[in-house]
């Protein structure tokens, strides 16, 4: 049910996340407003009190504030650029996954139309939108973050990191390494595993407890970083490399793939032929930091 002291919201692409967010609003009493190319994917938010506009440009001035969460951002710009005369004055944000230059880019095209702009990132699943769980990132100018918080705060854990549009996205991309890094590891491991009979779901505990684990190293080795100063208090990198080795004879002995050990062997090898050795393992960050180069010596 609408709530008269909640402000106006526009949804703009009703995919599953689109849908879940406009679904957030509905449930938090914005008037909610949503259009989708395929109007259909509407019936169950109009149904739960909706108000699906006839047009793009009717749903972008039903509301001070325009959600769009489409599939990417040429699809923004698809809609959008056909309606940018409808873009004057409101605020728009941005929950398309991309990339920093595109969300930059989105930014300066949708000042020049006369827009606030936001970006932002879900780290979310649907099912938790509406949450505390669902964390959602924005950046862009405070003063327009501001003045949308109290709705955006429909959709869960809203958080504001900065002026620059593009740091929502690479904060996305900060966590998609983490996540892919951390999964592949797990399946390494499970796969070692399973050569001697263990099943995934045995080894996941023991794997949940190594990755709580090392989460909790993650503060301390920042300061290391911050300070450009890798003393090996727990064990020298030389001392981790023959570890790697362990890894890479295990798995070879098993039969399964090598290719994860292999790198990351590789780079504590490179860091050690640099001379960092005894220093301690986040020293890395330094081979990090470098553009990789392929087989013809190209980034
Ligand atoms: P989805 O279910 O595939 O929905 C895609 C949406 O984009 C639909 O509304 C679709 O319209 C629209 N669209 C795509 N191409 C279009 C075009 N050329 N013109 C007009 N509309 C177009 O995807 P989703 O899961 O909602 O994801 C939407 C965004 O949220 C993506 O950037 C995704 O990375 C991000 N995200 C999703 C999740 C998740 O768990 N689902 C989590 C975090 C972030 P039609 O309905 O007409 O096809």
């Amino acid at each position: 049910m609408s709530n008269e002291n909640a402000s106006p919201v526009t949804v703009i692409g009703l995919g599953l996340m689109g849908r879940a967010l406009a679904g957030a609003f509905l449930k938090a009493g914005h008037p909610t407003t949503v259009w989708n190319r395929t109007s259909v994917k509407a019936d169950q938010l109009v149904a739960a009190g909706a108000h699906l506009a006839p047009t793009l440009a009717d749903a972008l001035q039903a509301s001070p504030l325009t959600i769009i969460c489409v599939t990417d951002y040429q699809a923004v710009y698809k809609l959008l650029d056909a309606n940018e005369p409808s873009l004057r004055g409101t605020t728009l944000i941005n929950l398309t996954s991309g990339d920093s230059a595109q969300a930059r880019e989105a930014a300066g095209w949708a000042e020049q139309h006369g827009a606030h702009y936001l970006d932002g990132a879900i780290m979310a699943i649907p099912s938790t939108i509406g949450t505390p769980d669902a964390v959602i990132l924005h950046s862009g100018p405070h003063s327009d973050f501001h003045a949308h918080k109290a709705t955006l705060e429909a959709l869960g854990t809203v958080e504001h990191l900065g002026p620059d549009h593009g740091l929502a996205s690479l904060y996305d991309t900060a966590g998609l390494t983490m996540m892919w890094s951390v999964l592949n590891a797990w399946l390494h491991g499970t796969a070692l595993l399973r050569t001697a009979g263990i099943d995934a779901a045995t080894f996941a505990p023991f794997a949940q407890q190594i990755a709580t684990g090392v989460a909790e190293w993650l503060p301390g080795y920042a300061t290391q970083i911050d300070n450009d100063s890798f003393p090996a208090e727990v064990s020298t990198l030389e001392t981790d490399a023959h570890t790697m080795t362990h890894l890479i004879e295990e798995s070879e002995a098993a039969g399964i793939n090598t290719e994860l050990p292999r790198l990351i062997k590789a780079m504590a090898d490179r860091a050690i032929a640099a001379g960092h050795g005894s220093d301690q393992y986040p020293v890395l960050i330094k081979e990090f930091t470098k553009p990789s180069h392929n087989r013809q010596g190209q980034r």
